[in-house]
């Protein structure tokens, strides 16, 4: 007997015509139904969102309340963080560990939120006219769709419907076809928090049917996008019509910099969680090691030998390092793209296949392979998994060649004790991070976001709640003198 989730729209739990079956990639076999939402679904959501913009039980909730709200909700993802990460971790394989630590931290977003929405000011402006007032108000820019990709569901979606909640908006939430249920779950926690029907409604489907009929609708007015650059690309087309806002968080194939300077324990700890945790399948992953060629040996056999050491396994044991991929077709695409990594010329050092004993699970070994070149498959294209592509450099002005060699421009890492350096890089990476001796470091109170073909627009920190808002001005004249010559412009 399979689990079966419901969506939620207008503040009510119900099915949709059509369903399909949720597989748990530990294993490989179907655990649950999930409710696939055709056009009349997004639709019936969308209305119900632009409703409740309007209705007096939220557009009527001053900025604290709302806030109060979100403090709320927090509470309850807080409260429920166990059994929410139970299910991503059944759902997509992330290991318990993650899930739990991560989901505890969502509840962290939320606080941040509520804390923001009652600190979106407007401004007075000293306008050159004597006889003027101006005023600006900031005014919650609409409907928004939120869409999220299959890896950390809860909290890519924390990042957009916190801001959009505490600037006054509604929202129509889109899960992933992938492990959508923790985000399914995470519905009944909003109906409890008490937010009124329509402000967020949360469903999933297919992004041919119920993804286009929600960037295509008239009524969105903003769409907050995580995912891959090609859907990124489809979704502007979509959106196109009612030229809603677009922020876009996609893709990345980050560098890693280490100079001979660095400590080869530190370093390599690092980079086994820029590459290996998640199984690879995080967007900041740091997928490119760009070594200096007087470390080199030294890191590269404490990385393999480490790389070895991985404990992969049952996701919800707490002691597993690393689970399975997502999905099947992700397994296939790794082991497609570093097949033709090595008919390239690439040469593997450690893993490069499914690791014994698992099953019909979807694992893959922690793989790195040494790449002579940028234009290997596995160092161009970014493959969501647990490779790790090397190559090496000798001066400072070739690490940064190689490193901004590349379409995408998230994240980046940077290894040295040498101060001036690391400066110098920060200034020189194209990249929305650069850590330096860290990574995948991330907090609410960051903006988080990429250059190039990663993306468009920042989530996270202060400023990411105004792309939830619009400005008005309002100019009021002070005099009751008649306007001087009604035939020119003020
Ligand atoms: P994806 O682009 O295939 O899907 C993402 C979402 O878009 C899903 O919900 C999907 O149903 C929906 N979608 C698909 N086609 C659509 C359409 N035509 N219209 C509207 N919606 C549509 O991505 P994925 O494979 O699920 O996730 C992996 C990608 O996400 C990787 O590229 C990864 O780097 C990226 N990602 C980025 C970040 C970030 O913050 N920068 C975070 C996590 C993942």
């Amino acid at each position: 007997m399979l689990k079966s989730f419901q969506h939620y729209i207008d503040g009510e739990f119900s099915d949709a015509a059509t369903t399909f079956e949720s597989v748990d990639p530990a294993t490989g076999v179907a655990w649950a139904t999930m409710p696939a939402a055709s056009a009349d679904d997004v639709d019936r959501a969308v209305k119900a969102a632009d409703r409740a913009l309007f209705a007096p039980e939220w557009a009527g909730l001053t900025a604290s309340q709302r806030g109060k709200l979100l403090y709320r909700l927090a509470d309850l993802v807080a409260a429920n963080a166990q059994e929410l990460a139970q299910l991503e971790t059944t759902d997509t394989g992330k290991i318990i560990r993650e899930t739990r630590s991560q989901i505890g931290y969502v509840a962290e977003y939320y606080r941040y939120y509520a804390g923001v929405a009652d600190k979106i000011q407007g401004a007075c402006l000293p306008v050159d006219k004597p006889d003027m007032d101006v005023f600006l108000r900031r005014e919650p820019v609409g409907v928004v769709a939120g869409i999220v990709p299959w890896n950390s569901q809860l909290f890519l979606s924390a990042v957009k419907v916190g801001p959009a909640l505490a600037a006054g908006c509604t929202i129509v939430l889109k899960a992933s076809e992938e492990g959508p249920a923790p985000l399914l779950a995470f519905a009944r926690l909003v109906h409890e928090a008490g937010f009124p029907a329509g402000v967020v409604n949360i469903l999933t489907g297919f992004g041919a049917d119920c993804g286009r009929a929600l960037t295509s609708h008239p009524l969105v007015s903003k769409i907050a996008f995580t995912g891959g650059p090609e859907t990124a690309r489809q979704i502007v087309r979509n959106s196109a019509g009612n030229l809603a806002a677009t922020s876009l968080e996609l893709g990345g194939k980050s560098p890693v910099l280490v100079f001979d300077d660095a400590n080869v324990d530190s370093v390599s700890n690092a980079v086994i969680a820029g590459i290996f945790a998640a199984s690879g399948q995080s967007c900041v992953a740091g997928s490119r090691l760009l070594v200096q060629r007087g470390i080199r040996d030294r890191l590269l056999a404490r990385l393999v030998e480490k790389a070895q050491a991985i404990r992969i396994g049952d996701p919800q044991e707490v002691d597993t390092e690393m689970g399975p991929l997502a999905t099947r077709k992700q397994r296939d695409h790794i082991e497609a793209v570093l097949a033709a990594s090595l008919q390239a010329g690439a040469t593997l050092l450690t893993g490069g296949g499914r690791p014994a004993g698992r099953g019909e699970g979807f694992f893959f070994e922690p793989t790195i392979v040494d790449c002579p070149t940028s234009t290997v498959p596995s160092v161009a294209q970014e493959l969501f998994g647990p490779v790790l592509s090397v190559m090496t450099f000798d001066t400072e002005a070739q690490a940064i060649a190689l490193a901004n060699d590349t379409k995408y421009g998230l994240a980046s890492g940077v290894f040295t004790r040498d101060l001036t350096l690391a400066h110098r890089l920060t200034r020189r990476l194209r990249a929305g991070i650069v850590w330096v001796n860290t990574y995948r470091a991330v907090s609410p109170i960051v903006p988080f976001g990429g250059y190039g073909l990663s993306g468009l627009g920042r989530e996270g920190g202060l400023d990411a709640v105004l792309e939830y808002t619009r400005t008005k001005s309002v100019w009021i004249r002070t005099s009751d003198e008649p306007i001087a010559d009604p035939f020119v412009m003020r």
